[in-house]
């Protein structure tokens, strides 16, 4: 029989948010790419909420564009509404968000796909990936497709998002489906367990859809758009494309009764719905029970394009049955007489715990392979996107010999992410927050080319555009500030006077009117340089210092049984983690600045032929908890510039329910 094989550097399984960025990324930087996705015509789906971007979630797609990624571009092309959050926090917690036209946001990334060189896009099933065995290890060769097809190559990314043994529930009635309308995959999570993964399950939800033209809008509140939309590509000069509104709406009593009538036919209730679901976006029916004094709650009508009426209800995520839906929808102000058409459901889905991979994203089990997005126990595009950026660059840096790039936690959101991921595990779908980061007045949506265009040009990401736009950028901000030194105000600089808090940059202007002339993005940064440089500095000190941490290395190869005194809930996490450095050991939940110190004289004795020790390990043991004490203070000092759940919280894993912080529309 004769099997069609096809050659390949990087194999990317899924044309979701992650797969696409995972493809064009390998692609850019030069390797022979092929994406396989189930259906073209669904690349770059948003499954639920047509919306990119919101605050943490919105510094991702910014770096994700200062590496040179899609995601940025083809949301300005598409959006309906921009708008900014939180504008009156302060900037670490601005967030941009956008309404997406979601079929015009699917074409945009599929033209940018098909335009990519050197990438082969696919319409193949993924149903096995093929493995060798060589050296005591294993490592991945291809995957064999639907229909029998082979597709080898030597580094394979899997994107399999929700689709993996998915089991979609609407009421008491339960389908086997990846997203409603279309086919769940089972053979690659089959294949994942016999190559010995961990594969567990996770649950989400989404709601039901309404048909505008059935919609009172003159009972409803409107939303608009920012007036001068901030855009998301730092490519992107200007949003010209009209806005479209939003409309506010509230559940009342009726409603809530409604649910409490039948909550015991809701999946997530009566024991059909066994996994866990993400804590900060709960279905209606979990507010109903979790916040009975609760009178009402928000809902937003967000139009789906502009070329369609159809209507998302974002607020109303339910798996009730259809009659339930449609009674609840009749008794909401302005929806009285809406038609439902697409009902609300939830959806549970295979995902692998992300302590199995390396920070690289790359399994610790089979080499080659890497995984990202949904499949990795998060949750959202954006999150998505970002690990697909960074598994197909690390898949590239495989090939080549290089060391992976590892985004650290003061360089980027998609660097908390990952090492939270890795480090800490997942015991719910993971969503980016602001107060997972730690550096988060250094991690800005405003700053992320500053933080990582350089290291996308050195990767072959950034093309010359881009990169000639940088410079000239960065050149200018030099330059102003430059000026701002030499400029004086009653023998004053006024870059001194700008530090003042009550010293606007409009009242420097007035005092030196040629400063008008620098462009909005360029004064943007330096008044933030200069406003926040104390802050800054006390970040940069703390930054340091972990930095000296990560610069101690662990050796992959310890067997940390072996290692006396080291107790034995470290030696099991470390076995499993692995971790890197001692900045990463010290993430580890449970371990202690003693199980750190034990470590680093046994690394010491070992490396020393006479098994002897110098101070180093008792100076580290200090050092971690200096680190400590020095993280809680910026944390608390961060708190107080504003954030939606304390750092605290997230690592005491005591994250409150929300009413719904994924609705991302305050201000
Ligand atoms: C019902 C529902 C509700 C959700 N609600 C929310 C929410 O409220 N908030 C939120 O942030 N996120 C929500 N999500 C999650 C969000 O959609 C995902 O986080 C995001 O889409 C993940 O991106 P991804 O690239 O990992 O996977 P996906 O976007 O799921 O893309 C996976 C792609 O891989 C393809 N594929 C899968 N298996 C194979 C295979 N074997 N061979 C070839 N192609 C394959 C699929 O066809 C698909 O195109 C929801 C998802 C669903 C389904």
């Amino acid at each position: 029989m004769d099997i069609s094989t096809y050659e390949y550097d990087v194999i990317v399984i899924g044309a979701g948010h992650a797969g696409v960025e995972a493809a064009l990324a390998a692609a850019r930087m030069g390797a022979k790419t092929a994406l396989l996705t189930s259906n073209l015509d669904t690349i770059a789906k948003m499954s639920c909420n047509p919306a990119i971007g919101g605050v943490a979630k919105g510094q991702i797609v910014r770096e994700i564009d200062a590496l040179g990624g899609a995601m940025g571009l083809a949301i300005d092309r598409t959006a309906i509404q921009f708008r900014l959050l939180n504008r009156r926090k302060g900037p670490a917690m601005h967030g941009p968000r956008a309404q997406a036209d979601k079929l015009a946001y699917h074409q945009e990334v599929k033209r940018i796909c098909e335009s990519q060189e050197n990438l082969s896009l696919r319409q193949e099933t993924a149903e096995e990936l093929l493995v060798e065995e060589a050296g005591g290890r294993t490592r991945i060769t291809g995957v064999l497709v639907r229909g029998g097809a082979i597709y080898r190559a030597p580094c394979v990314v899997v994107c399999a998002g929700t689709f993996m043994q998915g089991l979609l529930h609407f009421g008491d009635k339960t389908m086997v489906g990846g997203r409603a309308g279309e086919e769940a995959v089972v053979g690659l999570s089959r294949s994942l367990r016999q190559l010995g993964f961990v594969v567990s399950r996770f649950k989400t939800g989404t709601p039901p859809r309404l048909n505008g033209r059935t919609i009172d809008y003159s009972r409803l509140e409107i939303q608009h758009g920012d007036e001068h939309p901030v855009p998301f590509s730092f490519m992107t000069n200007e949003i010209t494309q009209p806005q479209l509104p939003c409309w506010i709406t509230y559940t009342n009593e009726r409603v809530h009764e409604i649910i409490r009538q039948n909550l015991h036919r809701a999946p997530m209730f009566t024991g059909q719905i066994q996994s866990t679901g993400p804590r900060y976006c709960p279905s209606v029916e979990i507010k109903i029970v979790r916040f009975p004094d609760r009178p009402r709650h928000q809902l937003f009508l967000e139009p789906e394009g502009r070329n369609t009426l159809e209507i998302y209800v974002n607020g109303l995520s339910t798996s009730l049955p259809r009659d339930v839906q449609e009674a609840m929808i009749r008794e909401i102000t302005g929806l009285e007489k809406a038609e439902i058409i697409r009902y609300g459901y939830a959806i549970e889905y295979d995902y692998l715990p992300p302590d199995q991979l390396h920070l690289s994203l790359e399994t610790k089990r089979v080499e080659g392979l890497f995984l990202a997005g949904q499949v990795n126990g998060t949750t959202g595009y954006e999150e998505a996107a970002g690990q697909g950026l960074i598994a197909g660059i690390n898949a590239v840096l495989k090939l080549r010999g290089k060391d992976p790039l590892i985004l650290r936690r003061d360089q980027a959101y998609i660097g908390v992410m990952i090492d939270d991921l890795v480090t800490r595990g997942v015991d719910e779908p993971y969503r980016m927050f602001t107060s997972r980061a730690e550096y988060r007045l250094r991690l800005r949506h405003d700053n992320a080319d500053r933080r990582l265009t350089p290291l996308g040009r050195e990767l072959g990401l950034v093309d010359d555009v881009r990169w000639n736009r940088f410079v000239q950028k960065v050149e200018a901000i030099e330059r102003l500030r430059a000026v701002l030194e030499a400029t004086r105000h009653g023998g004053v600089p006024v870059s001194r006077l700008l530090t003042r808090p009550e010293v606007s940059w409009e009242d420097i202007v007035s005092i030196a009117p040629s400063l008008a002339e620098f462009p909005r993005e360029v004064v943007e940064q330096v008044v933030i340089d200069i406003k926040y440089a104390g802050y800054l500095a006390r970040e940069e000190a703390a930054i340091e210092q972990q930095r000296r941490l990560a610069e101690k290395r662990i050796p992959d190869d310890i067997d940390y049984f072996s290692v006396p005194h080291l107790r034995a809930e470290a030696r099991e996490k470390f076995s499993k983690i692995r971790p890197r450095d001692f900045a990463q050991a010290g993430r580890i939940s449970g371990i202690t600045p003693a199980d750190l110190a034990v470590l680093a004289l046994y690394l010491e004795r070992r490396s020393r032929p006479d098994h002897s020790v110098s101070a180093t390990s008792g100076e580290l043991f200090t050092q971690v908890k200096e680190d400590e004490v020095q993280a809680g203070r910026i944390v608390d000092e961060q708190s107080a510039l504003g954030s939606e759940i304390s750092f605290e919280d997230i690592h005491r894993r005591e994250l409150p329910v929300f009413d719904c912080l994924d609705d991302g529309h305050s201000d």
